[in-house]
């Protein structure tokens, strides 16, 4: 589903300017679409058969309800659903004073897709920022795409966006790929985001948020670099004493694994020493 479509005269229509039961174009399939919703339900064109490779055909209620949420946040400084043609892409959210993207993903997506989508846009002059859905990106079992995403700026929407419409960040405690914990889970203003110089880390401070200050291009109003930036460092310290009381026991499991894998040779040269020493004294 999607907000906007195409007309007979291949016109951008918002789909609260639409007429039930007409006929629109996808955006980017160029299959038919009409418009669907109302009072309880957010207003969208759905494809009359879905193309299954469209990514517009692919968005969610969840998905839609994120992005509008967005638009409503960022208000006419930024579009909806703008067609990038050069890069074969369809931008949930351009905030073109900033040169900003706004990508919603809901659905689980590669690493490489995400690579992908950010060179393009950086390719068309923008920079993205991620709005994760909880509901895919926060599970126990961490993505490829997820652990990547980590050197990348992103946030998070909650998980029962439609009902509870708020965009988080939290710092994550992640150990070869498992999600052990979350910690400082707090709403931020996306409306008040600004770039910020890539600096060298600071000491004591959790390994994901580590990445942040080397990595991340920006920071918004409420979110933990901020936190970071001025200087509030003791915000972390259970997080970080929980992420040591896990990289202690990784030292541990890693010693006695190497112990284990190492016996099978100690007892092979162990038995070739008592038989050299048995053969002299014969
Ligand atoms: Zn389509």
């Amino acid at each position: 589903m999607q907000v906007y479509a195409f007309n007979k005269n291949q016109n951008r229509v918002f789909v609260e300017a639409a007429e039930q039961a007409s006929d629109y174009s996808c955006l980017e399939c160029g299959q038919t679409v009409r418009k669907r919703g109302g009072l309880h339900k957010q207003l969208h064109f759905y494809h009359l058969h879905p193309e299954t490779s469209c990514r517009l055909n692919g968005k969610s209620a969840e998905h839609i309800a994120i992005q509008r949420y967005l638009k409503n946040l960022l208000g006419e400084t930024c579009e909806e659903e703008v067609a990038f043609p050069h890069i074969g892409r369809i931008a949930d959210i351009v905030w073109f004073s900033k040169n900003l993207i706004f990508e919603v993903q809901c659905s689980p997506i590669t690493a490489d897709e995400v690579r992908a989508r950010i060179a393009d846009y950086e390719k068309a002059g923008f920079q993205v920022i991620w709005i994760l859905h909880e509901a895919e990106f926060c599970k126990k079992r961490v993505s490829a795409s997820t652990l990547w995403l980590q050197n990348h700026t992103h946030y998070f929407a909650e998980n029962d966006f439609l009902s509870t419409p708020a965009i988080y960040d939290f710092c994550p405690v992640i150990l070869r790929q498992k999600r052990l914990g979350s910690f400082l889970k707090r709403p931020i203003d996306l409306s008040q985001i600004q770039k910020r110089k890539r600096v060298k880390t600071v000491a004591s401070l959790p390994t994901y948020m580590h990445k942040r200050v080397e990595l991340w291009n920006y920071f918004v109003s409420g979110d933990l670099l901020e936190a970071i930036e001025n200087n509030e460092l003791h915000i972390f310290d259970e997080a970080n004493q929980f992420e040591a009381s896990f990289s202690g026991n990784k030292t541990q499991e890693k010693s006695s694994l190497t112990e284990k894998l190492l016996q099978p040779f100690f007892r092979l040269f162990k038995s070739i020493y008592y038989y050299l020493i048995e053969q002299s004294t014969r």
